[in-house]
């Protein structure tokens, strides 16, 4: 005689947790273990997919390459491999400042606020003198609640006509404390991104979306950012550079004006008020995650091809 199903002896609190086990260990692939015969009711709710994540988590997104094709139609650069990309095991966990999240799920409270139309080109002469004049412009900053806690503004790094440009999220304890962007352990990793696609530091431009560090080194709130990205636009429009390379999330959002999962950004180039704007992984997100460090290289590698740079083994 068959016996009853083992759901139908269990009190109700011992049935949900024997349910739960049951999804755990089918998460894990087992699925083949009943040695009698199982109440379909139980099994049921199991047969349901779980929508616990409606989007693909960006740390395991797949590979850049068929996307970029898709979307240039050019060929794709041989992916060759950087020194940066191949350290994984030397890298700190340390979570380090604005680890960024990789994956933005929360909508924002308020709009991030799209920049607004593109004035005149500022003539190459001039640009130091009108990247003084935002910085003056700035002044001692009370603009929004991030200044309680900063020690310097962080304004920006590199030559006024530089080709290109990294935007960052904003400052952390190290930029906090010398008032220049990216000299922490992520700014280590960024100078190594740079020498590997062959330029100095002092070639490239670097700034943030905030200049003043977040307290914990949180991500900016939308009005935060809202209220301090009018000053990164200005500075974009002034130095004019060729390439942009958004570093995270919080960067390509601002720059882009609205909040998408990295994964549909990546690997692609936008057009972005005369630049091409390339996003890609945050570098202290790459110092948690060095597996992601050869889908960054393959996005900086865009980034050298719309400059003319060649790739080469490192
Ligand atoms: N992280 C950033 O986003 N910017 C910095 O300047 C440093 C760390």
């Amino acid at each position: 005689m068959a016996q009853p199903p083992v759901s139908s002896n269990l009190d109700p609190a011992t049935r949900a947790a024997l349910i739960e086990r049951v999804r755990f260990y089918r998460d894990l692939g087992l699925t083949e273990f009943y040695r009698r015969p199982v109440d379909p009711a139980l099994l049921a709710p199991l047969d349901t997919p779980l929508t616990c994540h409606p989007e693909r988590p960006e740390g395991v997104e797949g590979p850049a390459s068929s996307i970029e094709n898709e979307t240039l139609g050019a060929p794709s650069i041989p992916r060759l491999s950087a020194e940066w990309v191949g350290d994984h095991e030397t890298q700190s966990e340390t979570i380090l400042p604005n680890a960024t999240q990789e994956t933005p799920t929360i909508a924002p409270r308020k709009p991030i606020f799209a920049p607004p139309q593109q004035p005149a080109a500022t003539p190459a002469a001039d640009r130091a003198a009108a990247l003084q004049l935002i910085r003056e412009d700035i002044g001692d900053c009370t603009r929004c609640a991030l200044h309680k806690g900063r020690n310097k503004i962080v304004f920006a790094d590199g030559p006024p006509d530089a080709r290109l440009m990294f935007v960052g999220e904003g400052p952390g304890a190290d930029e906090d404390a010398q008032g220049i962007p990216f000299v922490g352990k992520a700014g280590q990793l960024l100078n190594n991104m740079i020498v590997a696609m062959g330029l100095r530091r002092d070639q490239v431009y670097i700034a943030n979306v905030v200049k003043c560090r977040p307290p914990g080194n949180r991500t900016p709130e939308p009005d935060e950012g809202n209220t301090c990205s009018p000053f990164l636009f200005r500075q974009i429009d002034v130095v004019r550079p060729q390439v942009i390379v958004a570093l995270g999330a919080t960067a390509a959002t601002y720059l882009l004006g609205q909040r998408q999962p990295l994964a549909g950004l990546r690997g692609r180039v936008h057009a972005w008020r005369g630049s091409q704007l390339i996003v890609t992984y945050h570098p202290a997100y790459l110092l948690r995650d060095p597996r992601q460090k050869k889908e960054a290289w393959a996005d900086l590698q865009i980034a050298m091809r719309e400059l003319g740079l060649k790739a080469k083994p490192v």
